[in-house]
């Protein structure tokens, strides 16, 4: 008996296609998702007691790997003193000191559960500041999902074939302009024109939700130059590149600073924590000293903030990001290296411990390059990997994610697994 058969049987009888998070329901690769028990290092194992070499890392968080023992004993103890509080706590104080710290242009952070929250969050803070309502997004950037920021937005919307949301009121969503990414001409003739009434740009400074598109470093200086003439919020989104990329994010990669970065994923180490922060000034405008309005029930919980603690802890000691930098450079050189032996279209792209794969002569640098790449070759490759037991995202359109708990032999046989896959799919 397929359990994870059984159990997909069952999910969709309770939940819209059988899932919680659209992209999870393997509808762009076909076939029956994989229901996940357990894991530890590098890897998961499924409901048959299947195991597989794992490089979604619940999309981005699993850094130090799965169950590493010093994040599991910081929850524990933390769970003995109680679940939530919902009061101020020394947790909460030292990780905003540590982002802080570890974030140069972080001045002052607040803690709140989802990086969709996050990016509201900033995207109203920014509004608020000052005092204007247009926003500026780029094409093909995923920034969670509230109404405002799912106009051609990456990630699961691509995945599933339509970049926009039913159910947003146009009223909302006319606020919203989209821009090529990438596109320096684009972003000076908009500033040009309506300059003085944008209120912010928000963007992936390296986009991982339409697979892996980094932005040049002339249009990440060109959007800082123009924010700071026109009196625009840059918002910078780390969500998945916070402390993935490094040990300042991406914005250590450009040299730019953003006057809000929003964080997710890896501060968390797993568990729900998310924060937005930048400008203290800015940052002054949020209740309860100013007119801006937030709140979270279970915002900064101790028991994840014990989680995400832990594993920022792990991530700063020395060597750690040359070391993920290593593993994900050998991973990719064996991938290029199969599909050149097997005559198939195909290039990469990475920084730290996040990386791309395309089925395309050379890496997109837009979305648009994205969209022309072979996407088409990537369900037939993604179930080689998978009956190899390697477990890819189950989708041509996101990032995959290295941790440090990958050992030698794991991406060994993770080329093996390529070399097999790429031979199949060239037939
Ligand atoms: N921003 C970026 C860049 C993301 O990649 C994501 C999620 O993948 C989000 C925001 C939304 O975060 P969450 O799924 O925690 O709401």
């Amino acid at each position: 008996m397929n359990q994870n058969d059984i159990l997909f049987d069952r999910a969709c009888k309770t939940s819209p296609g059988g899932v919680n998070s659209p992209v999870r329901a393997f509808r762009s690769v076909g076939g029956t998702p994989r229901f996940i028990k357990r894991a530890k290092d590098a890897y998961f194992w499924d409901e048959n007691d299947q195991r597989y070499i794992d490089y979604i890392g619940s999309w981005g968080p699993i850094i130090v790997g799965h169950a590493h023992p010093v994040v599991v004993k910081a929850v524990q103890d933390a769970a003995a003193n109680g679940l939530g509080f919902g009061t101020p706590t020394r947790a909460e104080v030292d990780m905003a000191e540590l982002l802080c710290d570890m974030l140069p242009g972080l001045e002052q952070v607040r803690l709140v559960s989802s990086g969709t929250e996050a990016t509201m969050s900033a995207i109203r803070l920014a509004r608020g500041f000052t005092g204007r309502d247009l926003l500026v997004k780029f094409e093909g950037c995923y920034h969670g999902h509230s109404d405002s920021l799912l106009v051609k937005a990456g990630s699961g919307l691509l995945t599933l074939g339509n970049p926009s949301s039913s159910g947003v009121p146009v009223a909302v969503s006319k606020d919203t302009l989209v821009l090529p990414y990438n596109d320096v001409d684009a972003l000076e003739t908009l500033f040009k024109e309506k300059g003085n009434e944008l209120a912010a740009i928000i963007l992936e400074p390296i986009a991982g939700n339409m697979n892996f598109v980094r932005a040049t470093p002339e249009f990440m200086q060109a959007l800082r130059d123009l924010c700071t003439q026109y009196g625009a919020v840059l918002i910078i989104d780390e969500v998945m590149t916070g402390f993935r990329v490094g040990p300042q994010c991406a914005q250590g990669v450009y040299g730019v600073t953003a006057d809000i970065t929003t964080l997710g994923k890896v501060i968390g180490g797993g568990m729900p924590v998310a924060a937005f922060g930048g400008r203290a000034d800015i940052m002054a405008h949020m209740a309860p000293l100013g007119g801006v309005y937030q709140a979270g029930t279970l915002s900064g919980n101790p028991v994840a903030v014990a989680a995400g603690m832990a594993t920022l802890n792990i991530v700063r000691q020395d060597g750690f990001y040359e070391n993920l930098r290593a593993k994900t450079a050998t991973m990719l050189a064996g991938f290029t290296a199969a599909a050149q032996a097997a005559g198939v279209p195909f290039s990469t792209e990475m920084e730290g411990g996040m990386f791309g794969l395309f089925f395309s002569e050379s890496a997109p640098k837009s979305f648009a390059e994205v969209m022309a790449s072979r996407v088409d070759l990537f369900p037939a490759f993604f179930h080689a990997m998978l009956d190899e037991g390697v477990y890819l995202s189950p989708s041509a359109f996101e990032a995959g994610f290295m941790s440090a708990a990958h050992t030698d032999d794991d991406i060994a046989a993770t080329i093996e697994a390529a070399k097999k896959a790429f031979v199949k799919i060239a037939d």
